[in-house]
């Protein structure tokens, strides 16, 4: 085996190709070339095998990093492909999209002096190639359950919770208020990051497995969370967090001060070939504009990046905080500067200047003061420094919070914390109504892709032992008639 792995000390680290930058900015494709197949199992090669394998450890999934990258290696790619889907429902889309510089390839120990393997590129090529060669296919439990799950949302958390679910034979039926299958994953992560494609095809296998998708249904205003209890036997709360944080700052109602989601939506559906009506067009697209983004997370970053794509003539970032100390991917912001966005660290903004649309933001320099509870050091703004900068259109991108589900659904009974996000019993992520179980960023707030898909399949796991317990299916009510909703096939 060491004659094959270990190859980290004579063997650079080497992610796919980048394209050019110019070339990026003029389309929402991704920015990542393939990896030709010899180079991933190359690349493969330089894992240590160590005796304890930290990239395991700190993966919220605990993918067992170290045998598929040796079965890469080896060329065992249908056996790498395996290993890795035994633990993640969904590995292309962690392999493009995970912050891996914070979790896996942030924990490789391979030697000082020496790079991390590139773990995430290497997960990405393995499961597109078990796509290309259809080693991906739709699921056939090995027996039929009568007992049926409801989800709300078709974001990760609710596709991994079925996916799980459907091979164990339940039936499954998921409602989403959107048209399309993947939440955040379709509507706000954009294209240049995670292709659409990529996404839909793994809501297609679902359907293709016998999981029964009904779009454009709000939960709450189309049916109620009663009816759907009623309706199965249980169900599972993924909504995710949508109630954008706002700005208080003197001139925050200016015309062309916008939240991000609205844009990334906006920008991604123009992508995906919709027809959207002409009202806020303007104000949703940066062409010609000078774009100044507040904010440093993820969703920051991709307005960041959406921007230059669309032709804006600047685009500056606000953060209040320091490149050490942002929440977004490091390697996020390298592909944000390379593409020409402007950062402006320990920045936050003033005040909003103009008439009726906004010309400028006025920022305050900060700095980083004490240590906070968390550890983390607060900013504070430094006195009497202060400037402007000159904006046609500010996008406000300061994080997500969970809308009040209490009221949307009408369920007092269901517990919620103070920040709004549903409240579970440990790791059994039931709720406080009986069969009610909740996953992903409506449990934890705002996070990441891989923990949603982490919890979808424990509560998958939680739901299946609810199940056994229950036994008895739900009777199917004269109710159901009323209930009747058309399906996606
Ligand atoms: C712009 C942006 C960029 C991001 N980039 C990254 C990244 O690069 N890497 C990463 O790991 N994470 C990223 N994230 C975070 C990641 O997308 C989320 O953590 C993840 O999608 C959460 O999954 P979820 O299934 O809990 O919720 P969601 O993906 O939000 O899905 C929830 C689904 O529930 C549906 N829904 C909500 N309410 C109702 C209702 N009442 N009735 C019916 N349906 C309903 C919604 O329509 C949606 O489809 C990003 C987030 C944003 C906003």
């Amino acid at each position: 085996m060491t004659e094959r792995m270990l190859k980290f000390v004579s063997l650079a680290q080497a992610m796919p190709d980048k394209r050019p930058a110019p070339q990026r900015r003029t389309d929402f494709d991704e920015i990542y070339r393939a990896f030709a197949q010899e180079k991933a199992a190359e690349q493969a090669s330089r894992c240590s095998q160590c005796g304890v394998p930290f990239c395991q450890i700190h993966c919220p999934l605990q993918n067992n990093i170290p045998d598929w990258l040796r079965l890469a290696a080896e060329g065992r790619w249908e056996e790498a492909y395996a290993v890795s889907s035994s633990t993640n429902s969904m590995p292309e889309i962690c392999g493009r999209i995970c912050p891996q510089d914070r979790l896996c390839e942030g924990n490789c120990v391979i030697e000082k002096g020496f790079e991390s393997v590139t773990i995430g590129a290497v997960e990405k090529h393995i499961t597109d190639l078990a796509w290309a060669r259809g080693w991906i296919k739709p699921i056939t439990p090995p027996l039929e359950r009568d007992q049926s799950v409801g989800i709300i949302g078709a974001g990760p958390a609710g596709l991994a919770c079925a996916e799980r679910l459907r091979r164990k034979g339940y039936q499954v039926a998921i409602y989403d208020r959107y048209d399309r299958i993947g939440g955040l994953l379709i509507y706000g992560i954009p294209n240049f990051k995670l292709e659409k494609d990529v996404v839909l095809r793994r809501g297609q296998r679902l359907i293709e497995s016998g999981v029964k998708f009904h779009m454009n249904v709000d939960v709450g205003r189309d049916i109620t969370l009663g009816a759907l209890r009623q309706r199965h036997d249980a169900v599972l709360i993924a909504t995710g967090t949508y109630q954008a944080r706002e700005l208080k700052a003197p001139g925050v109602g200016l015309g062309n001060i916008v939240p991000a989601l609205p844009y990334l939506i906006r920008a991604n559906r123009t992508d995906l070939g919709d027809k959207l009506p002409a009202t806020d067009s303007s104000r949703f697209n940066a062409k010609d504009k000078r774009v100044v983004v507040i904010g440093g997370g993820d969703t920051a970053m991709d307005c960041v990046r959406t921007a230059t794509r669309q032709g804006a003539s600047s685009v500056t970032c606000l953060y209040r905080r320091d490149r050490q100390n942002m929440p977004g991917s490091a390697r996020e912001v390298m592909n944000a500067e390379e593409e020409g966005v402007v950062f402006n660290w320990l920045s936050a903004p003033e005040a909003f200047l103009g008439r009726r649309v906004v010309s400028a933001v006025r920022a305050s320099k900060m700095r980083l003061g004490p240590a906070d509870a968390t550890g983390r050091r607060s900013p504070e703004p430094i006195p009497d420094q202060s400037h402007s900068l000159e904006a046609d259109l500010v996008i406000q991108a300061l994080g997500f919070e969970a809308e009040d589900l209490v009221s949307a659904f009408d369920a007092p009974d269901l517990l919620t914390t103070s920040w709004g996000t549903v409240k579970t019993s440990g790791p059994s992520l039931e709720t406080s109504l009986d069969g009610v179980f909740a996953a992903g960023d409506i449990v934890r707030g705002a996070s990441l892709v891989v923990w949603a898909v982490r919890d979808g399949q424990d509560a998958a796991a939680a739901i299946d032992r609810y199940l056994k317990d229950k036994r008895t299916p739900k009777p199917h009510s004269a109710d159901d008639q009323s209930l009747a909703l058309e399906t996606v096939s």
